[in-house]
């Protein structure tokens, strides 16, 4: 850090305190070549990812609403909380790494539509209709096709085992 006296960047720290909340950490510094101090201020970069909206809006990155989403689509299913949690932080992870600025909505749906498919095909059906990640009711229809197999099957069986039980 340059000396704001002379100039010179050639310092050293000699101490360092966090504030009372936290967010920032005074540093009390001295030039090594004129020997004057300074004091500087470091603080996280408060900068969140923003989410750019179909509608072209933006809003700041939340997990929350990846949470909220990833919740209502496995209403009623056999998913684990930690693994919808897991599902966020990866993708948490994954935007921080590939976005500085700004990502796509759509990108982030694409991501959970994904990792949903491989952890429960009602919920991924649901929240990728709901999401319209589905590029036509065709596509769609493909998708739901086994589960409509799976349900008439099930509804023949049952419907022979009550003629039996008459
Ligand atoms: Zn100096």
């Amino acid at each position: 850090m340059k000396c704001i006296y002379c100039k010179i960047d050639n310092d050293r720290v000699i101490n360092s305190r966090p504030s009372e909340d936290g967010m920032t950490i005074k540093r009390r510094r001295e030039c090594l070549d004129c020997g004057r101090r300074y004091t500087t201020y470091e603080r996280v970069e408060e900068s969140p990812i923003k989410v750019v909206k179909k509608d072209g809006s933006r809003v700041d990155f939340d997990r929350k609403n990846i949470l909220s989403g990833l919740e209502k689509a496995c209403e009623k299913r056999p998913v684990a909380t930690e693994i919808l949690d897991k599902i966020v932080s990866d993708i948490e992870l994954d935007i921080y790494e590939k976005y500085d600025r700004e990502v796509d909505s759509k990108y982030i749906g694409s991501m959970v539509v994904q990792k949903l498919k491989k952890v429960d095909q009602v919920a991924y059906v649901r929240f990728a209709s709901v999401y319209r990640e589905f590029k036509d009711i065709s596509e769609f229809i493909d998708e739901l096709q086994p589960f409509l197999t799976k349900i008439q099957k099930k509804s023949k069986a049952k419907q022979k085992n009550n003629n039996i039980n008459v």
